[in-house]
């Protein structure tokens, strides 16, 4: 099988359109569409084998949870306890890219929460998402639409290289905005805990919310999807890495004379690479965090697809607004320690 793909207006979906991808999701299949965080890989979140179809298209290790999408936040009292701060949070954070887990009422198929108790949910405010899950009429469990462990796809092009052949409907609404996925709270108890940063800056949900949240630091428990390999390109990547590192890291990559290093950051390397090293062909200088959010994972892919022997990049220098998600994708996309999913 090969994906269809339709083009559709990111700002006005033709419900032509949305009405045929609706259909696909009721009967059971896959359909790929933009969020505004990367794109999703959506399948009926109340049919056990329809989202087993995702974790088999994404070669998803079947202890990780999914997200739950919904068009309204009232929808998500059908699947799960709100409590008092999620009803806050939904408020003032929804539509956008904040997802929550609160305790499951347990009527979702135990494929979507992998056994937990609790279920994540999310209401997201890209106008295709939306008018998609509000026309499929049930709730669309949707994670990343990319092959498992690879970067995450912020254009249909990424899509549809990763899992073109076991989709059915690719929906193209063009590069997505934030580029980077949720970020997901728990909040099912009376404190909040971060178990990964994303679209909407932990300072922002602190300061409109009220409240403190507290940084799990990613113990792989909580939040059992941390402990895979996550957003990997195929070719190595190094993190303001010296001279001597680069070095090395090419004659591990076998790469001859003509060694091409992709470079990406808000600014260029701080020491020096090598004469000559970086190829400028192959470097990216964001100017703020969001840019580097929005663009690090189609960097990543550009690079690999342009012959990069090596990815370099550099780490925003603050924690602060979206600079700790750039830097969460970054560290795992450079990991070797995870296991592979
Ligand atoms: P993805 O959809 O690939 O962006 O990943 C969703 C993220 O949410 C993963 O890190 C999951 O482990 C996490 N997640 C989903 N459901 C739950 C849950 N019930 N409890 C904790 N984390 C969850
Ligand atoms: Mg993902």
């Amino acid at each position: 099988m090969t994906a269809r793909l339709l083009r559709v207006d990111p700002w006005n979906p033709d419900p032509g359109l949305i009405d045929e991808a609706a259909r696909v999701i009721r009967g059971g299949g896959l359909v790929a569409f933009p969020t505004e965080t990367v794109y999703g890989l959506g399948a009926d979140g109340t049919s056990a084998t329809a989202v087993a179809g995702i974790f088999h298209a994404k070669g998803r290790p079947a202890d990780n949870p999914l997200i739950l999408h919904f068009a309204a936040p009232e929808l998500v009292a059908g699947v799960a306890v709100v409590t008092p701060s999620a009803s806050k949070l939904m408020e003032l954070f929804w539509p956008g890219p904040l997802t929550l887990v609160l305790p499951s009422l347990g009527v979702v198929p135990r494929e979507v929460s992998a056994g937990l108790d609790t279920v994540a949910v999310r209401m997201p405010s890209h106008p295709v998402a939306l008018a998609l899950i509000s026309r499929a009429g049930v709730p669309v469990a949707a994670p990343s639409a990319n092959t498992s462990g690879r970067p995450s796809p912020t254009d249909a092009e990424a899509v549809f290289s990763d899992v073109g052949a076991s989709v059915d409907l690719v929906l193209d609404g063009g590069a997505t905005s934030v580029g980077v996925e949720s970020t997901v709270l728990d909040a099912t108890g009376p404190d909040l805990v971060l178990l990964r940063p994303g679209g909407c800056p932990v300072e922002e949900i602190e300061a409109r919310a009220g409240a403190r949240v507290l940084l799990s630091g990613g113990d792989g428990r909580r939040s059992p999807g941390v402990r895979y390999r996550h957003y990997a390109p195929r070719v190595p990547l190094l993190l303001n890495p010296t001279r001597e590192e680069v070095a090395l890291a090419l004659s591990e990559a076998g790469a001859g004379a003509r060694a091409r290093v992709a470079w990406m950051g808000l600014e260029g390397p701080e020491v020096s690479l090598g004469d000559g090293t970086v190829d400028l062909e192959l470097s990216v200088l964001f100017d703020t965090p969001e840019n580097y959010a929005r663009g690090l994972f189609h960097a990543l892919r550009t690079f690999e697809r342009l012959g990069a022997d090596i990815i370099a990049a550099r780490l925003p220098d603050t924690d602060r607004g979206m600079g700790r998600a750039v830097r969460d994708r970054l560290e795992r996309a450079a990991s070797r320690s995870h296991e592979n999913p």
